[in-house]
């Protein structure tokens, strides 16, 4: 057999070890792991990996793209994220069919982004979201579960636009127990949210330099626990999106100590960066919510990513460019939210977690790859290993570059870690057996992306089924 592509002397690195070997692709799919010291076979194409890292593609389960939010839409484009992804070694990303306002329907939200992913380079999974509940509901959910989404996003904040009250978030718990899916929760306490913020506005201090002071680290831990009450009253496992403080993570920690499912994901900004970005010359760069928080959350953060309670690191990809972001920079609460990341979200996060932390490259590659593939329904990603889809990434752990955000692909003109020297960028990606970034340059692929559906979270017959259990044992290695 002769393979259409092989890497040859790879150091393949999965998040349960790593070996030295040559990875024969056929047809899209890894189809051989062969011991580097043998005679490489023949293939129409050979990439020498020359001893460097390949991991499994990034699968980035939190981006937004092509979004309207309020008065702001965002500036990219299926073509414009997923090339930007395939330039930072991401392969794979989950976006969100999230309704306008409570008029739109959320199976008409998820169709919308349907019919825009054709537009991808890299292969595309969905989230829905419910803002409103009615008795319509549980059918258009059926619907979502038959288009392959069993995942929902709901938000216990932003009033008035994508926030769901506490009735509609029970009843969307029941309706995932029910189809074997995730409820996905954007967790801040919204009445401490908008008390915080008004005594800000009060004293004239809502400014973009104030935005940490706008949403204390309190208003997270408190709804992260309120949710987990519901979760465990109705049986639901959850999924938090962008976890940013310790008390957060020790929440979900003591949930799953008392059998709970319960996952926790973090974004590379809050490991990267801290607090003090609000007293930068350029503080709308961090406009996010939940806000950057102080040195010492981050590096609690960390610790628990290293020791396996924080299950992802996702990008939360939103693409603003600074005129937007400026345009009501003294007042957060008419800003628009969400930072660019899609692209940076491998070296970000291999930056904090194993150059400043320390931790294994198998530990970044479960956070960058597995956990997000195995959580969110899509079993032939997250390893290099026979049988799954070749998503490849090379990586040279010793080239570092600055960042400067107009010259990235994601759309806008800045990122967040402008200025910052990181670690772990891809020089070669492979995406569905095509190679798409060949030592730093680039080949579109054209609108080659695949819509994905994916499996439910876990067999509402069998329970005990729970993939969270399988990041346990992950972090227990
Ligand atoms: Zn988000």
């Amino acid at each position: 057999m002769t393979f259409d592509l092989l890497v040859t002397d790879a150091t393949v690195v999965n998040a349960d070890g790593r070996t030295r070997a040559h990875v024969g692709v056929t047809d899209g799919v890894v189809t051989a792991l062969l011991s580097a010291c043998s005679a490489p076979p023949a293939a129409v194409r050979t990439l020498d990996a020359a001893g460097r890292l390949l991991l499994p593609g990034g699968v980035d389960g939190h981006c937004h793209v092509d979004q309207v939010t309020g008065a702001y839409a965002s500036l990219d484009t299926y073509e414009i994220a997923t090339v930007g992804a395939l330039h930072g070694g991401t392969t794979t990303i989950l976006d969100f069919g999230i309704p306008a306002d409570a008029g739109e329907r959320p199976i008409d939200a998820l169709r919308r982004k349907l019919d825009l992913t054709r537009g991808a380079r890299c292969d595309v999974g969905l989230h829905g979201s419910v803002v409103t509940w009615d008795d319509t509901v549980p059918g258009q959910l059926d619907e979502m579960a038959g288009l392959g989404v069993r995942s929902v996003k709901l938000y216990t904040t932003n009033r008035g636009t994508t926030m769901a009250d506490d009735d509609t978030i029970l009843r969307v718990m029941r309706e995932m127990v029910r189809l074997g899916g995730l409820a996905i929760v954007h967790s801040e306490h919204d009445a401490i949210v908008v008390d915080r913020t008004a005594a800000c506005a009060a004293d004239d201090h809502v400014g973009i330099e104030d935005l940490h002071r706008t949403r204390p680290e309190i208003s997270e831990d408190a709804s992260v626990r309120e949710i987990l009450a519901v979760a465990s009253y109705t049986g639901a496992p959850v999924y938090f999106v962008h976890q940013t403080t310790p008390g957060a993570v020790d929440a979900v920690a003591e949930a799953r100590a008392r059998g709970q499912v319960v996952l926790s994901e973090t974004c590379p900004h809050y490991l990267l960066l801290d607090d003090a970005v609000y007293s930068s010359a350029t503080p709308e760069k961090y406009a996010c919510c939940p806000p950057v928080r102080p040195r010492a959350a981050a590096d609690g953060l960390l610790a628990r990513l290293g020791r396996g309670a924080v299950d992802v690191v996702s990008s939360d990809h939103s693409c603003y460019d600074l005129a937007q972001k400026r345009e009501h920079r003294h007042d957060v609460r008419r800003m628009p939210h969400g930072l660019p990341g899609v692209e940076t979200r491998m070296p970000a996060a291999y930056t904090a977690m194993v150059t400043r932390a320390g931790l294994p490259v198998e530990r970044f590659v479960e956070a960058f790859s597995t956990a997000p593939a195995r959580v969110h329904g899509l079993p032939t990603k997250g390893a290099v290993a026979v049988g799954y889809d070749a998503d490849l990434v090379l990586l040279d752990p010793d080239e570092s570059r600055v960042v400067d955000g107009s010259r990235l692909h994601q759309g806008t003109d800045f990122s967040p870690f402008d200025g910052m020297e990181l670690r772990g960028w891809p020089s070669t990606v492979v995406a569905g057996g095509s190679v798409v970034l060949d030592e730093g340059t680039f080949h579109d692929p054209g609108p080659v992306g695949r819509y994905r559906e994916r499996t439910a979270f876990r067999d509402p017959a069998r329970r005990s089924a729970d993939p969270v259990l399988g990041a346990v044992v992950g972090a227990a290695r």
